[in-house]
């Protein structure tokens, strides 16, 4: 075992703490990463809080890592010593299933093993990656490209997958008309990616406040959701929405943007139940959708999409100590646009 420094949260509301964490040994298929970064994603802030249900305290999180390869078991085959790789939302899943053999991983059906808070396959709970080291296996280790800068890199193994997905998915490219809801660690991510494809992108946000920015990462219009104005002149527009926002919103409205055929896609998760009103989805074959980050082939083609067209997170890097204020101001949707923790900040 090896004992590594860590940030962990005790409960739901004391803040953050600096402790250590047990890393298993090495098994034949594994790899000891050396993390460099770590992001700080809205979903961490949910579990610390309790807010998704029961939480093993003390629990490290963090599921946007990207580090080097320090040692790897002796039967690795696809990372060699000084790699540069990336670890997202899980660590392993049964491979046997369906959904496993199709590679998509995050559906498998028997769950998952997520980074942190799940029961990894020695019993113990699995700890993420605001952490100054992490044993993963293998097949569930990321290349990360070296064009795509370091310090920025980890958040496209959460925001980056979580909206490529959908996007490769429901086919946004030329001749697509794509809305991104949100202009926050997700929806920027949503906005560079699908302007990538070639879609003709819209931001829908609550106020033009980031307006400037949306238009220089590629949309081609940004409106405010605040305006009622905004759903009458988009009325039947768009041929996706990706609905990055965790609070409940008007489902009527915003189906009611979508053309024929279209798809609203959410991937950000409000707590409550969401209102479809059918007949909105008769009119224009409307469908409602959700999705979930992406397989782990799914997530190297997204790294590499990234790479090839020099897209990246915009992330403000913080030490260890900020993180608990950096959470606050997450919360008030504060930052531009995603956190990233400098693990140096740990050792
Ligand atoms: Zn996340
Ligand atoms: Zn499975």
């Amino acid at each position: 075992m090896l004992t590594v420094n860590a940030i962990a949260a005790t409960s739901a509301t004391d803040p953050l703490v600096r402790t250590t964490v047990e890393r298993r040994d090495l098994g034949p298929r594994d790899i000891l990463i050396e993390i460099s970064y770590a992001g700080i994603c809205h979903s961490d802030i949910h579990t610390v809080r309790g807010e998704w249900g029961e939480v093993p305290y003390p629990l490290t999180v963090g599921h946007e890592i990207v580090g080097h390869v320090r040692e790897v078991g002796n039967a690795v085959t696809r990372h060699a010593l000084g790699d540069r790789v990336g670890v997202g939302c899980m660590v392993n899943s049964c491979r046997d299933c369906d959904n496993c053999k199709a590679g998509y991983e995050q559906y498998c059906l028997q769950g998952n093993v997520g980074t942190y808070a799940s029961a990894d396959r020695d019993g113990t709970v699995t700890q993420g990656g605001y952490s100054t080291h992490i044993v993963v296996d293998e097949d569930f280790v990321l290349r990360v490209p070296e064009s795509i800068p370091h310090h920025a890199a980890a958040p496209l193994l959460c925001a980056g997958i979580t909206t490529y997905s959908p996007l490769a998915h429901w086919k946004a490219g030329p001749g697509k008309r794509v809305a991104v809801v949100g202009m926050g660690g997700l929806g920027h991510m949503g906005v560079k990616i699908a302007v990538a494809m070639g879609a003709e992108v819209t931001v829908l946000s609550q106020t033009l406040g980031k307006k400037d920015d949306g238009l220089a990462f590629g949309a081609a219009h940004y409106y405010a959701t605040s305006d009622p104005a905004t759903f009458e002149t988009l009325r039947n527009t768009f041929d996706l929405i990706i609905n990055t926002v965790s609070v409940p919103v008007d489902m009527k409205a915003y189906l009611s943007l979508l053309r024929l055929d279209g798809t609203l896609v959410s991937v950000g998760a409000p707590p409550e139940p969401l209102p479809v009103e059918v007949f909105t989805l008769f009119n224009n074959r409307r469908s409602f959708a959700g999705s979930s980050i992406g397989g782990i082939a799914e997530t190297q083609e997204m790294l590499d999409f990234c790479a090839e067209n020099g897209i990246a997170p915009e992330v403000e890097v913080i030490g260890a100590d900020a993180v608990n204020k950096a959470y606050e101001r997450v919360l008030k949707s504060d930052v531009r646009y995603r956190f990233v923790i400098d693990v140096d900040s740990l050792r």
